[in-house]
């Protein structure tokens, strides 16, 4: 304790979910390791996704290694002294700029990678700034406006596709405006070109997500742009709520003079659900309801030191106590690929829950890894 539990059978639900798409519209759709990169689970993923997409040459590696497939990687700029080696592991590398093309494409040509460039459609749809690539002055990827300036004093780009990622946790409609931007901005670019990335941030597991109207929409495409190979590279969706993170309950405090009482964990949002501070958002605990209003109302913080460590304000039916376990939910995105070990507080273990019901632990770590770390 703590631990994440990933679980299978939810696992595959969203998987089939995404394969019942590429069945549908040719699209082959990538897992973005950087929300979720479990290797215990990587076989299940691999029966059902094309391959995998990396930001950076260990993301890369790592998705060669245990997933297999294509490969593909975009960085906002990449390090010459990795170069080298991150051309012998992916089979596609997006561009941030057309420098970096200019810097690199001719390498990736020679070593048989299929490049792209990524462009930025200057469509916002992201809720925040801070999940928005089309924010102004964003560095990621190309403006038309940067494209053409390049294109006058260069020769011409030599690119197998485009990439654009502008979604975060959004559906159909917001993929439909950025789209349409795309196509709008840089259609007159796509004659000729093998591949277009439509990016991450389609919540396509999440009920209700329009999924007619995603194949219906593909499918147009493609019929726009005949030949044309669609890849979507999502994260979330592919272990959108399939896991929990377990915690135990360490000390509970007397209420306050809200009448909410803290009760510290051995599980903290600094260290384990950055997201919870950085999005900011509180999550889901199983059991429980969020806010202040019920019966036996807790706060719950971590066991750092810092003050804001604090993962929000939950209501039980009856009264925790301390040994109990609380466990939240959706925990499997952005969690694990996120940890630390701020305060020398220990990463939680890794387990997989088996579509029979058994539990596996996958990793454990212990003080050699905080200290080969600090
Ligand atoms: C973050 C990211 C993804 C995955 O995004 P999700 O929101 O997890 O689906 C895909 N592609 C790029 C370029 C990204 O930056």
């Amino acid at each position: 304790m703590p631990r994440y539990v990933i679980d299978e059978a939810a696992l595959r639900r969203n998987l089939e979910i995404l394969k019942s798409v590429s069945d549908r519209t040719g699209a082959k759709i990538l897992l973005a390791q950087k929300a979720f990169s479990c290797a215990a689970v990587y076989p299940l993923c691999a029966r059902h996704l094309a391959g995998t997409t990396a930001s950076s040459l260990f993301e890369a590696k790592h998705g060669r290694e245990f997933f297999g497939g294509e490969t593909h990687v975009f960085a906002p700029a990449f390090a010459p002294g990795e170069m080298d080696e991150l051309l012998g592991v992916v089979d596609h590398i997006v561009f941030n700029s057309p420098r970096q093309l200019a810097l690199y494409g001719a390498a990736a040509r020679a070593r048989g990678v299929s490049p792209g460039l990524r462009v930025n459609p200057e469509v916002s749809v992201a809720a925040t700034p801070a999940y928005d690539p089309c924010r102004p002055g964003s560095r990621l990827g190309a403006t038309r406006a940067a494209v053409d300036a390049w294109s006058a004093r260069h020769p011409a780009m030599d690119i197998d596709g485009l990439h654009f990622h502008c979604l975060c946790e959004q559906g159909l409609d917001e993929l439909r405006r950025v789209l349409a931007g795309f196509e709008a901005k840089f259609g007159d670019m796509l004659p000729g070109l093998r591949w277009v990335n439509f990016g991450g941030g389609h919540h396509i597991t999440r009920a209700g997500y329009d999924l007619e109207g995603l194949a219906g929409l593909i499918l147009g495409f493609r019929r726009r742009h005949p030949g044309m190979e669609v890849y979507l590279e999502p994260g979330e969706a592919v272990a959108l709520d399939a896991g929990t993170l377990e915690s135990r309950v360490l000390e509970i405090q007397p209420p306050g003079e809200d009448g909410v009482s803290n009760a510290i964990l051995d599980a903290s949002a600094a260290c384990h659900m950055p997201d919870v501070l950085e999005m900011p958002y509180t999550p889901r605990v199983t059991g429980a309801s969020p806010g202040a209003a019920g019966p036996f109302a807790y706060r719950f913080g971590g066991p750092t030191c810092l003050a804001g460590d604090e993962i929000g304000t939950y209501s039980f039916p009856a009264p925790l106590k301390e040994g109990d376990t609380v466990a939240f939910e959706d925990m499997a995105i952005y969690s694990m690929v996120k940890n630390n070990t701020f305060n020398g507080v220990n990463l939680p273990d890794i387990a997989i829950r088996r579509e029979d019901g058994t539990v596996d632990t996958w990793r454990t770590f212990g003080y050699a890894d905080f200290a080969a770390r600090v």
